[in-house]
């Protein structure tokens, strides 16, 4: 179905040509995806993983130089890794995540700072927005900026940071104003090494991911650390999830196929009572759903990825529209994975019980399932009061 996906007029002969990250996933990533399959640290594999993708290339598609990301090509890598690997698929989603303020709205100066060794693979990105209070509404973060001179002291705590601990930089959101809601944010780019930044907590989560919380005590940061103008924070970090929330989507997706990959193996194998699992109508009916599902996830995932490279500007709504469904369907294809697989879906380590502790998490980052939902009826609604007006 992925060779189809690829035919679609969505992409161009370059996004065809990501079909080649198959056979690197499958051939130069094979001992890592078998380690973390097998229930290596994450913590220790993770950074081979980025240096692996980084050495061949392939992080050229989560960061540039030139301050421009590919939506298109971003999906089909995360859609190409998530089909092999969770973790694959996080450490190159988290390099794009963790560099995209810089990318696409640092300074040439920042970026040729910041970016070449992200590329590489060899310094590891996070993206700090989310804090205890301030989850799904980060407009009330409490992380607060205060001018010291030419200087920033940022002081505060984050929570749920992806690659806390492991990542060399972040990218880090806080409050430069009092009072001014969402207008008073700004984004500054934070170096792991930097005196005031410490882990305060590492968090354990039902699919294996280094995450943790980070603490900031009279961190001090020049003047150039400051992404974009002051009060730039919230735009800035909407913009990056208006491009990464699609992925989310793209990864859901390659998960989803993973499942039905699994699910089909298993059911041509299985017999029961004399007779193949696949030869029941019950059986085919779910892989009828499963499959119907995974495309109808991906029209909607690469729909918002064309929409941002060829139209451009604010793409909420689609991208939206793209984490919901696929995410919530992805859930539900899993979900029918395990159900193929019987009991062996339940036992620890069985490819579909994986799965269904990998995908869950994904309804809930980058924004959760309800809050998708107001950004789409909020866009509805603001389209239908105008139409009325006009
Ligand atoms: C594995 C993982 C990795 C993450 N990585 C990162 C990262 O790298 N960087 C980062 O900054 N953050 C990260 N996050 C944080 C993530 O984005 C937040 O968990 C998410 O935005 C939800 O915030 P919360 O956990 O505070 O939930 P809450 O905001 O407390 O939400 C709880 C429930 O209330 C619902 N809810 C909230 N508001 C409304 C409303 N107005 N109407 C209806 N329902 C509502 C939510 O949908 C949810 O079901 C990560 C989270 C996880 C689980």
């Amino acid at each position: 179905m992925f060779d189809e996906t690829l035919k679609w007029p969505f992409f161009d002969a370059r996004h065809r040509e990501l079909k080649a990250l198959e056979q690197f996933a499958e051939q130069d990533l094979r001992s890592l995806i078998q380690q973390e399959h097998e229930g290596a640290d994450v913590y220790a594999i993770a950074p081979q993983m980025v240096s692996a993708l980084g050495t061949a290339g392939w992080l050229a598609h989560a960061a540039s130089l030139d301050g421009r990301l590919d939506s298109r090509s971003l999906c089909l890598v995360r859609d190409i890794l998530a089909r092999r690997s969770g973790l694959a698929e996080f450490t190159f989603a988290m390099q794009g995540l963790g560099s995209a303020a810089i990318t696409l709205f640092g300074n040439d100066e920042q970026r040729r700072h910041w970016l070449p060794g992200v590329i590489a693979g060899d310094r590891i990105a996070a993206f700090a927005l989310s804090e205890e209070e301030a989850g799904s509404n980060p407009a009330d973060m409490s992380t607060a900026a205060h001018k010291d001179g030419n200087d920033w002291l940022l002081n505060g705590e984050k929570t749920w940071i992806s690659n806390a601990g492991l990542a060399h930089q972040y990218v880090v959101f806080a409050r430069t104003k009092e009072g001014a809601g969402a207008q008073g944010l700004s984004c500054f780019i934070v170096a792991a090494d930097n005196p005031g930044f410490s882990i305060s907590a590492s968090i354990d989560v039902i699919a294996p991911h280094p995450l943790g919380s980070l603490r900031f005590t009279e961190c001090r940061l020049p003047a150039d650390a400051l992404v974009g103008q002051e009060g730039d924070g919230f735009k800035i970090a909407m913009s990056v999830l208006d491009v990464f929330r699609s992925s989310v989507g793209a990864s859901a997706v390659g998960m989803a196929r993973r499942a039905l990959d699994h699910a089909l193996l298993r059911v041509t194998q299985r017999q029961i009572s004399g007779a193949s699992l696949s030869s029941f109508q019950l059986t085919q009916d779910k892989l009828a759903d499963m499959a119907t599902a995974i495309d109808a996830a991906a029209l909607l995932v690469y729909r918002a990825a064309w929409v941002k490279d060829v139209e451009g500007g604010r793409t909420s709504r689609v991208a939206a529209m793209a984490k919901l469904f696929a995410t919530e369907e992805a859930q539900r294809v899993i979900d029918k994975a395990v159900q193929l697989f019987g009991g062996l879906g339940v036992v620890s380590g069985n490819p579909a019980e994986r799965l269904y502790r990998e995908i869950r998490a994904l309804r809930i980052y980058e924004g959760t399932s309800e809050i998708q939902k107001l950004i789409i009826a909020g866009q509805l609604l603001r389209n239908h009061a105008e139409s009325v007006r006009s």
